[in-house]
């Protein structure tokens, strides 16, 4: 099992798909769901509860999450020295990474840094100067011996070109990633989508962008021998490789991937944090191989590409924060790209057969954090 351990609701960043968002949104409410917000800023439960809890699980991984989690650095300690998990790893805004000694830090398995693309890109989402700290903390660890899986973690909205960030991620000379993620910001808040610009954007920028990034992740497939792990477009096509039908979420969410607030109760997913009617248990006296789970509703399990897409979301099939009709343009991002990707697999098939690349180059880990489905 997976869990990502909220150390903190607290940021050090004031990004704007999120605080900027949350300050716009703050009226906004979430119908049938009753919300905690008043959840300690920091845990508040004893580190021994957590190293039981988890010692139930041989498989146990512990993500570390926030807020932003490397504002508790003495917390992240005591929970390696302590808590026995198969891996651990941890989603940062990397700002702070220099902070954690190096002993520390080499023992993430992965870890999840947010970067959004270039720094002008990066630093209009999430301040200035944000882009160069984060790049001169990655120089840093990678010199201190980090040498687990480093994935660019990109939130992406309106002023994203995806095509254009992901490339430039892939092949800047100053720090090249081979390991790329990405999430929308849809449907998370209640009253962004009619002062956005989400459906033109959509449209005729991302969409088209995606066709283009597909053909450019199989070309470099068949110029280097190289499986870039652009996770989702690597997602879709391992499970289309090997026809895996995938009718839970692909994050995991609710059923195989759980987050822990700082009281110690469990929710399905960590932006499910103070939902009351989704706590799950607590991790005083809940079996993690027993909790229970959650799925997603209409109309994703009616939906024709539900055993590719898997469902997008629990947050958002559950909280409804667009309308059908808004989020419907959402589902047209999943088609499309599972389109794309549909559209490459001949390509990709022939550089298999010729011995190019193999099967196993689109291996990953899953539920490591990254949703697949964006
Ligand atoms: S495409 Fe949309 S409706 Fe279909 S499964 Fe995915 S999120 Fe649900
Ligand atoms: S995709 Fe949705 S349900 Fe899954 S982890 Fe992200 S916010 Fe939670």
């Amino acid at each position: 099992m997976f869990f990502h351990v909220i150390l903190t609701t607290r940021c050090n960043s004031k990004c704007q798909y999120c605080y900027g968002e949350a300050l716009e949104d703050i009226d906004s409410d979430f119908s049938e769901t009753q919300v905690d917000y008043s959840l300690p800023a920091r845990i508040n439960y004893n580190i021994n509860l957590l190293a039981h809890f988890c010692g139930a699980d041989p498989e146990c991984i512990v993500t570390f999450y926030g807020g932003e989690p490397l504002l508790c650095t003495d917390e992240i300690k005591q929970i390696i020295d302590n808590v026995k998990a198969k891996h651990f790893m941890i989603q940062t805004n990397g700002l702070l990474l220099g902070c954690l000694e190096p002993e520390y830090v080499n023992r993430f398995h992965t870890i999840l840094v947010s970067v959004d693309g270039d720094e002008a890109l990066t630093d209009s989402y999430r301040g200035k100067g944000t882009f160069r700290k984060v790049i001169d903390n990655l120089k840093l660890i990678k010199r201190n011996g980090f040498d687990g899986e480093l994935i660019a973690r990109m939130t992406v909205m309106e002023q994203t070109e995806i095509y254009r960030q992901v490339t430039w991620l892939v092949s800047n000379k100053e720090f090249p990633f081979t390991s790329i993620h990405w999430q929308l910001n849809a449907a998370f808040w209640k009253n962004d989508f009619q002062r956005r610009e989400f459906k033109s954007w959509s449209q005729e920028n991302y969409n088209p962008s995606i066709v283009k990034l597909a053909k450019f992740w199989v070309n470099k497939m068949e110029k280097e021998g190289k499986v870039l792990k652009l996770y989702p477009l690597l997602g879709i096509a391992r499970s289309l490789l090997s026809n895996e039908k995938e009718s839970l979420l692909r994050c995991g969410g609710g059923w195989i991937n759980y987050a822990i607030q700082t009281d110690g109760c469990i929710v399905p997913c960590p932006t499910m944090w103070g939902m009351k009617n989704y706590y799950l248990g607590h991790i005083r006296n809940a079996n993690p191989l027993k909790l229970p789970k959650v799925f997603v509703n209409q109309p994703c399990t009616k939906c024709d590409v539900f055993n590719v897409c898997g469902g997008r979301c629990l947050y958002a099939n559950v909280t409804n924060r667009w309308s059908q009709e808004a989020y419907n343009l959402v589902c047209t991002t999943v088609r499309n790209m599972i389109k794309a990707v549909e559209d490459e697999l001949p390509g990709i098939r022939e550089l298999m057969g010729k011995g190019r690349i193999s099967v196993e180059d689109f291996d990953y880990m899953k539920y490591n954090g990254c949703e697949i489905i964006p």
